[in-house]
């Protein structure tokens, strides 16, 4: 049974989605719910157990394995993969490339989602990812689909990793952002689209705080 009120924010990959979520959430005094961590930490699952990110019948099994959840420690949501803190270990390209390869298997969306809904129904939450909109959460109070350009994306993913000290380079990353977006938009089950009742925002000449204003002015 659905007691909290939920904004439910979708879009491809380096839309912002995050940085947005996480600033409506503390204005609101929302929890958010990132679940790309979600597919990210079982991503490095599989990953360490050297499963191979073609074999769908592989992926489907060890998945039953990793048991998946969330903890808040400060405010800040933290994904435990069979007990650990995987937070450090999860924002790698190698691992999102992964958790789009993996978040395809059935089995593996099906473990995700029922967490996903869980904590849905007993919080107030801000949850984001690619079908929280259409299947995770289809009566949520508020749906956005936040994009923009994809040369935007990437050079706001760019400017990230310098800032971290990497030496990224911009074309690589936009190509990987429109791989990765491609495999999410024409998957079988749950692919990435715009949920019918969602607010479309294109943030590709908007600032972090107009989004969040855009966004918070949908939930009065
Ligand atoms: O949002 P983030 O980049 O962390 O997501 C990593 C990957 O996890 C996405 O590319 C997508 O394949 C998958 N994902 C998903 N459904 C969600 C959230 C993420 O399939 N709700």
């Amino acid at each position: 049974m659905k007691t909290g009120y939920n904004i439910a924010i979708d879009g491809p990959a380096g839309a912002g989605k995050s940085t947005i979520a996480k600033k409506i959430a503390k204005k609101m005094n929302f929890i958010y719910v990132d679940t790309g961590a979600m597919y990210r930490a079982m991503a490095l699952y599989l990953l360490r157990k050297g499963i191979d990110p073609a074999d769908a019948d592989r992926i489907a099994e060890v998945c039953q394995e990793a048991d998946i959840s969330i903890e808040y420690q400060n405010g800040e949501q933290v994904v435990l993969l069979n007990g650990e803190n995987v937070n450090a270990y999860i924002r790698t390209e190698e691992i999102g490339s992964m958790a789009s390869c993996s978040s395809a298997v059935p089995a593996v969306r099906e473990k995700l989602v029922e967490l996903q809904r869980r904590l849905a129904a007993k919080a107030d939450v801000v949850m984001d990812g690619r079908d929280i909109g259409t299947v995770v959460l289809p009566d949520a109070d508020v749906k956005v689909y936040l994009t923009a350009g994809s040369a935007t994306r990437a050079k706001r993913r760019y400017l990230e990793l310098l800032e971290k000290g990497e030496k990224p380079d911009l074309a690589q990353i936009e190509q990987k952002i429109i791989d990765r977006d491609y495999q999410d938009m024409h998957r079988e089950h749950s692919p990435l689209r715009q949920a019918e009742d969602a607010v479309l925002v294109d943030s590709s000449d908007m600032t972090i705080d107009e989004v969040v204003e855009r966004i918070s002015s949908l939930c009065r």
